[in-house]
């Protein structure tokens, strides 16, 4: 028997791929719900995620899966309006147009930029079209000197440094030109007349989830289950101990994918990644009316949010029983942080006083719920020489028959993603199916079988 420790999209998915070849496992998810970071809340209409998802047109593991998995036909390619709020004005920066009307940026700056996010290298003469293909060459250049190199100081101001304080706070001298890079590549598809092609499945990611617990078998998963103890024999992992119900058991076993954020890792056998991860806290907004008419607003202002996502200018509201959904999102670099520290009740004050100030045609009366989720490691800080730091796939160093899928993995770079999870599952599960290959032939035909499975 193989085991994974989290019920989260990437142990789901290691599962499946395990049962797919032909090998007997169980999961393990501490949590009542599975889908981990993906999990979800009632509305009177589809369920929504907790944390605002949805998928670029780069990713193709998770849309071949949704093909396996039969649920293709779900997968909707919408359009996702951007803006920017700078100075109390919502501007759009979707279509070639607005992106020119933009005050912020001078007509220079927004060339270097265009150039820039195209790839062209404009610092010599003819321009290059490669430089910008190795990330590596980029792992340790600080973000700000590689823009202000690359493009403008303009650009770097009023652009890319709001944005970064949104998202990396006061780390952001520390992140990699690579990832500004890696990002640029990773964001898929425009339409050039309306905006940026994002998808999401009808019904929001939990019928995803559904099917691939469905083809994993709901009775190969155990929930509020906490695995505590891995045992090693032999320089080979051999058990697990897992807390269940006030009980804690120990199972044998043949192999272990942990699909959990390393310092779970690091609590069951002691490997320490230096990643270090931020904190999010997000609100899901429930409005009888809408707030804007974009999808993704940047917020250049000095407010205690670094983004507002109105979910349902993405999806039609009517999915929701009518209701408008608002995501609110801050990240936290520390724990100390007066955000982290606020109660829910605090946090709804602040926030809502804030849009307030910001729109003044909003009202909190027009809120009708206020939901708040908190993860305190809910992206790795992709700091320079971030991809050293990445815990592999095959953690045999440590103990024979242990692997990694979670959030430090290689597949979660340059932006942690539902289909950077399915990538790492499947890594870990190609990896151990191959390693029970190499196995006797007898304990091979026992794999295939399944005679030889605990
Ligand atoms: C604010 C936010 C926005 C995001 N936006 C997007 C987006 O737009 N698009 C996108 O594709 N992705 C997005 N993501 C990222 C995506 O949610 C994650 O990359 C993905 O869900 C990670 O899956 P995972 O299985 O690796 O980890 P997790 O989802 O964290 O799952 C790990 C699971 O392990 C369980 N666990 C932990 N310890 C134990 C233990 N000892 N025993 C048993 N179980 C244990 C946990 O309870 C959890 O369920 C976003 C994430 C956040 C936080």
């Amino acid at each position: 028997m193989k085991h994974v420790v989290g019920g989260g999209i990437a142990g789901l998915a290691a599962a499946y791929r395990l049962k797919q070849q032909g090998h007997d496992v169980r999961v393990f998810e501490a949590a009542d719900q599975l889908g981990g970071l993906a999990a979800t809340y009632e509305t009177p209409g589809d369920r929504i995620e907790a944390f605002y998802h949805h998928l670029s047109k780069s990713e193709e593991t998770i849309v071949d899966l949704a093909e396996e998995l039969g649920v293709d036909d779900r997968l909707e390619w919408l359009v996702g309006k951007n803006a920017y709020y700078v100075d109390g004005v919502v501007h759009p920066l979707d279509t070639p147009w607005e992106i020119l009307a933009y005050p912020h940026l001078s007509l220079y700056d927004k060339f270097r930029l265009g150039m820039l996010t195209l790839g062209v290298d404009l610092r010599e003469f003819p321009p290059r079209f490669d430089s910008y293909e190795s990330l590596a060459a980029y792992e340790d250049v600080p973000i700000r000197e590689f823009i202000v190199d690359h493009a403008t100081e303009g650009v770097y101001e009023n652009f890319f440094e709001p944005l970064l304080d949104a998202k990396f706070g006061s780390r952001k001298e520390d992140v990699s030109a690579a990832w500004l890079l890696g990002r640029i590549k990773f964001r898929g598809e425009r339409d050039l007349l309306r905006g940026e092609v994002l998808g999401y499945f009808d019904g929001g990611f939990a019928p995803f989830v559904d099917a691939l617990v469905d083809a994993v078998g709901r009775e190969n998963i155990t929930t509020g289950a906490r695995v505590t103890d891995l045992g090693l024999a032999d320089g080979a992992v051999s058990t697990l101990t897992v807390e269940h119900e006030g009980e804690s058991t120990t199972h044998d076993t043949e192999g272990v994918v942990v699909a959990a954020m390393p310092n779970v890792l690091e609590s069951l056998c002691g490997y320490e990644c230096d990643i270090d991860f931020q904190g999010a806290v997000c609100a899901v907004v429930t409005m009888d009316r809408s707030l804007t008419d974009t999808y993704w607003l940047n917020i250049a202002h000095d407010a205690p949010f670094g983004a507002l996502i109105e979910h349902t200018n993405f999806v039609p509201p009517d999915r929701y029983g009518g209701q408008h959904l608002l995501y609110v999102a801050s990240y936290i670099q520390s724990y100390d942080e007066e955000l982290w520290q606020s109660t829910d009740e605090e946090i709804r004050e602040q926030w809502l006083t804030h849009l307030e100030e910001m729109f003044p045609d909003f009202s909190r009366d027009s809120v009708t719920q206020f939901r708040i989720a908190r993860n305190p490691r809910a992206a790795p800080v992709y700091e320079r020489g971030y991809l050293e730091k990445v815990v592999p796939y095959d953690l045999g160093a440590v103990a024979d028959g242990l692997y990694y899928a979670g959030m430090a993995s290689q597949a979660q770079y340059p932006e942690r993603s539902l289909n950077g999870g399915i990538v790492a599952g499947f890594e870990c599960a190609d990896r151990i199916d191959a390693r029970a290959s190499e196995s006797t032939p007898e304990e091979s035909r026992a794999v295939a079988d399944g005679s030889g499975e605990e």
